[in-house]
């Protein structure tokens, strides 16, 4: 049976030849696969020849990726074959599967504490197995819960006999029930690809010619039997290409379709306000937010509604390139209004802003929860009848649908909560305004592009001068009293500090020594000379600011918190921050809550304090806070460590689940990719020209479930 496709009118005549296969056969119909095990590989997502064509191995075996058992060395992530000399399960305190496994240079065991009924019975004493996964010693060298493929002794699919590359493709239980492990993979491909009467190119010519790439027949054929390394490399890249290029020309088809049919607002004129704040900051601004600000100029001199990430480190000056941007809009006659996401941060950006606009003929106003009746009105009416050209607030601005006479222009500071504001709430009277969103969150550029294809991205890529890198250290609990230690002496030198918690009270039941308690011990026993003070989410806002103000002042000289100094908050004479139990935050979190110290002249100190035995991954991240301040390589360590679908959440979800290309490793091709899609949707935004036909069927073959967003031919 073919799967009803009205893009495919040829292919109709065709299906009464039961013989011939296409791309489209569903995978019941294929040699060696019935009802049944269809249903298995429909579960995991395999539905069409070509799922199956493109369900791509996750890892090649031959004599040079496998290891002996002799040169097995700890820690090393290793592949090892051999044959399966005992099963035993283990009873007593924790049970565990053992499986003894030689190759002949010597023996190891590979030990599962999980899921030991259904992999036990996947062993037999004599099979041939390969084993992969990191070696840990316990009396000797073992593997703990590796990942592991049945060969077969024979030569054809033995590594350590053959000269040959053997695929091993990804399984499940499921799927390896009804035998579609790798062998089984393998024994089903074999003759779809030798029956298969086309397997038609998928990319344009000329993108083939210009980056050399692998045809897609031939390279269907050497990324499931590979011959030579370098072939299946080659085969590896025109998939890697492939699938990038696809995901970046729905992006970008994705955007045109937005933007098509809006009317946005052409600011036509720099004047005398943007020119006379550049000249009376008392600082000069640095190349990167010169060259952020012309990109945001010539977005806003276009007609066309601009939507702009600009995405810059704690401190590389946002606020500032915002600001100017916001007085271009008012310059033009529109107002302009900036969102932060927390009432702190709010009136910081408030305050900050009109500091800088002091002596200049331009009001500004703060809207906020907490504000008299009064003051509240006069403030509303003055951005109903115009009066107030720029004002600021949190997101409440927008969601309570505050009236503007004419927005034009609308800042979204979003720190590290990137992908909250909806930008359609934004649009008024069929008039969309320019919207640019501040991020201090660092997405690494491959990461900004897939994620982001819908905006263009800026990136302050340079911190003004003067600014000294915060050194960071990580410290376990047994020397806490030399950390106590080094607080007090900075204190004593006239600076401030830190002192960060992760959870407020111990309710969740987690061994975490929480905020509140921590300042009872800190300010009784530890500092019971020094002005502490307890900032957390639960304080009224009020409260809130009434200590932050104290601490700003100097008169506070510890604040003790849990996360929610985390965002903007900028006392340049703090020089010392504290996170305790700091294997429990994530990357981007330390990033910022270092972010908080560092922004002044002063050399700053973070100092991560974890319990003594930490995981694996949490490991990772505190030597990756240590190594480096650079946002961009902690962003980077973050995806590798976590992958990117968690990184992002919901936002283009789906689409980030690749086959095969890595956002983490595979930067270069998606640029290329990316240049190639950027050149054929501005000669063709619709996807229109009958050249582009191929284009469009392969988009709406890959993207059925999302194809409504976008508009093509
Ligand atoms: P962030 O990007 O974290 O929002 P801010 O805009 O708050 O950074 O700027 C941090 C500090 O640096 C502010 O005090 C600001 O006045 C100052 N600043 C911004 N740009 C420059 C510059 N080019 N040179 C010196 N100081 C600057
Ligand atoms: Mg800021």
């Amino acid at each position: 049976m073919r799967r009803p496709d009205p893009f495919r009118i040829f292919a109709m005549s065709d299906s009464s030849q039961t013989h011939s296969i296409h791309l489209d056969t569903t995978v019941q119909y294929l040699k060696g696969i019935g009802p049944k095990r269809a249903g298995a590989l429909e579960k995991a997502g395999i539905r069409f020849a070509e799922d199956l064509l493109t369900y791509f191995p996750r890892r090649y075996l031959d004599r040079r990726t496998v290891t002996r058992i002799r040169d097995v060395r700890v820690n090393a992530s290793v592949t090892v074959v051999g044959q399966i000399l005992a099963v035993d399960v283990i009873r007593g305190r924790r049970q565990r599967l053992v499986v003894l496994v030689g190759d002949g240079s010597g023996m190891m065991e590979c030990v599962w504490f999980q899921g030991i009924a259904y992999v036990s019975k996947n062993f037999h004493a004599g099979e041939t197995v390969a084993f992969s996964g990191k070696v840990s010693v316990y009396h000797g060298p073992q593997l703990v819960h590796p990942e592991y493929d049945k060969l077969s002794e024979a030569d054809e699919t033995n590594p350590m006999h053959t000269g040959g590359i053997i695929p091993l493709y990804p399984s499940s239980e499921g799927l390896s029930r009804q035998g579609f492990d790798s062998r089984g993979f393998r024994r089903v491909l074999r003759p779809l690809v030798d029956g298969l009467a086309r397997i038609p190119e998928t990319l344009p010519d000329a993108v083939l010619g210009r980056h050399a790439l692998m045809g897609r027949r031939e390279a269907v054929e050497n990324i499931h039997f590979p011959g030579r390394w370098k072939d299946l490399e080659s085969a590896r890249l025109r998939f890697k290409f492939e699938e990038l290029f696809y995901l970046q020309l729905f992006l970008m088809l994705q955007r045109e379709a937005r933007h098509a049919g809006e009317q946005g607002i052409a600011f036509t004129r720099v004047g005398d306000q943007v020119r006379g704040l550049i000249e009376r900051l008392s600082f000069e601004l640095t190349g990167a937010q010169k060259r952020v600000l012309r990109e945001i100029r010539e977005d806003m001199r276009r007609p066309t509604a601009m939507n702009r990430l600009v995405q810059g480190d704690v401190g590389a000056g946002k606020t500032v390139v915002a600001l100017l941007a916001m007085l271009i809009a008012v310059e033009n006659g529109y107002q302009a209004c900036l969102m932060a996401p927390t009432e702190i941060l709010a009136e910081q950006h408030f305050l900050n802003i009109r500091r800088m606009l002091e002596g200049m003929d331009v009001s500004s106003a703060l809207l906020r929860g907490g504000q008299k009746t009064k003051e509240r009105q006069a403030v509303l009416d003055g951005l109903a009848d115009g009066s107030i050209p720029l004002v600021v607030g949190t997101h409440a601005l927008v969601q309570e649908g505050v009236a503007f006479r004419n927005l034009g222009f609308v800042v979204i500071d979003e720190q590290h909560r990137f992908g909250v504001m909806q930008r359609a709430t934004l649009l008024q009277k069929g008039v969309t305004p320019d919207v640019l969103i501040m991020t201090a969150t660092p997405i690494p550029r491959t990461l900004a592009l897939t994620a982001y294809g819908d905006l263009d991205v800026s990136v302050l890529d340079e911190l003004p001068p003067g600014r000294h890198p915060v050194r960071t250290v990580w410290r376990k609990e047994d020397i806490r009293g030399k950390v106590y230690e080094f607080i007090r002496d900075e204190i004593r030198s006239g600076r401030q500090a830190y002192i960060v918690y992760p959870l407020v009270e111990e309710s969740e039941k987690l061994d975490l020594k929480a905020a509140t308690e921590g300042f009872e011990t800190l300010s009784r026993t530890v500092f019971p000379d020094v002005f502490l003070a307890l900032l957390h989410g639960r304080m009224k806002s009020d409260e809130k600011e009434e200590i932050m103000r104290r601490f700003k002042s100097g008169e506070i000289r510890i604040l003790v918190s849990t996360t929610v100094i985390e965002v903007g908050v900028d006392v340049p004479n703090a020089t010392v921050m504290l996170v305790e139990h700091a294997e429990r935050f994530g990357l981007p979190q330390l990033h910022q809550l270092r972010g908080r110290v560092g922004r002044g002249e002063a050399k700053s100190t973070c100092i991560l304090l974890s319990s003594y035995a930490v995981s694996e991954d949490a490991r990772r991240r505190l030597e990756t806070m240590e190594a480096t301040t650079d946002g961009f390589r902690i962003a980077e360590a973050d995806l590798e460590i976590r992958g990117p679908g968690e990184l992002f959440g919901t936002r283009q979800h789906g689409m980030l689940n690749l086959k095969i290309a890595s956002l983490v490793t595979d930067g270069p091709v998606l640029e290329k990719a990316r240049g190639e899609a950027v050149r054929i949707v501005e000669s063709d935004p619709k996807l229109e020209d009958p050249g582009h036909s191929l284009l469009r069927e392969n988009l709406k073959r890959l993207y059925r479930e999302n194809i409504g967003l976008i508009r093509v031919g």
